[in-house]
């Protein structure tokens, strides 16, 4: 199989603190990881060296198993297809939520699509996040949950090869949270890895083929849900008793 994401030894230090540690990850394509562990572990750290925010002091990261993103720009890696949806949705005033997926789909299309073929994609989004009564609406209207379902929409619309969610069900009401775990089942293709950081043990057991228990930037377990939760390292750092 081959290796939607690898992060190959990338160590990050900020002054002379070193916030991940030598770490190594692979994700393949058709699978839902999440990344989960302490505050502090290196989650978001991790996830901004993907997308390009961070540099790392070393180490690679390479995308579909050929294509070396390390240095590449924000701009250029979201090109690429690796996607971020970040914690915080960016709701732009004014705007109604047919547009911001609008946006969205614009963005992963190298050439413009046309006025069919994009209302046709941003139909087929609206549907997937169960928006489409909502298309017309000022997207700011928007209760919390819709916010965050619009936001994976947008990113979404670009039809990404990783799709990385940060945070997807923080501050849901349970019933939400339980859409977003069918929404995010409903993202999995062969042709797409899906990476997400969340504090919601039984959401991520629910969404996830694997966990990466981060700690002090490094990787402290890699399994699935069941086996991280009866890892007794894992319980002591993160889980509790
Ligand atoms: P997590 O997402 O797992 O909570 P982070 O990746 O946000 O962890 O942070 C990992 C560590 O790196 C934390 O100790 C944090 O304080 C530190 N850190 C993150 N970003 C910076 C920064 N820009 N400057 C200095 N320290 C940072």
């Amino acid at each position: 199989m081959s290796a939607a994401l690898l992060v190959d030894s990338v160590t990050v230090e900020f002054g002379s603190f070193r916030a991940i540690d030598a770490l190594s990850l692979a994700v393949d394509f058709g699978e839902v990881r999440a990344v989960i562990g302490p505050n502090g572990a290196g989650k978001t750290t991790l996830l901004d060296v993907i997308s390009g925010i961070t540099r790392p002091k070393q180490g690679r990261v390479i995308f579909d198993d050929t294509s070396d993103i390390t240095r590449s720009s924000e701009a250029v890696i979201a090109r690429a297809g690796v996607r971020r949806k970040f914690q915080k949705p960016s709701i732009f005033e004014g705007l109604s939520v047919y547009q911001h997926i609008a946006i969205g789909a614009q963005g992963g299309f190298r050439r413009a699509l046309s006025q069919e073929a994009l209302g046709k994609r941003v139909h087929e989004v609206l549907e997937v996040v169960g928006l489409a009564d909502f298309a017309e609406r000022p997207a700011s209207e928007l209760a919390h949950g819709q916010k965050q379902w619009l936001e994976v929409g947008t990113v979404l619309a670009s039809n990404p090869k990783i799709l990385m969610l940060d945070e997807p069900v923080a501050g849901l009401t349970e019933e939400e949270t339980e859409r977003t775990a069918a929404l995010v089942r409903s993202l999995k293709r062969p042709d797409r890895a899906i990476v997400v950081v969340e504090h919601d043990m039984d959401f991520v057991e629910q969404i996830a083929d694997r966990v990466t228990v981060l700690h002090e930037g490094k990787t402290l377990f890699e399994g699935s849900m069941a086996n991280a939760r009866a890892d007794e390292r894992v319980v002591d750092v993160y889980l509790g008793r």
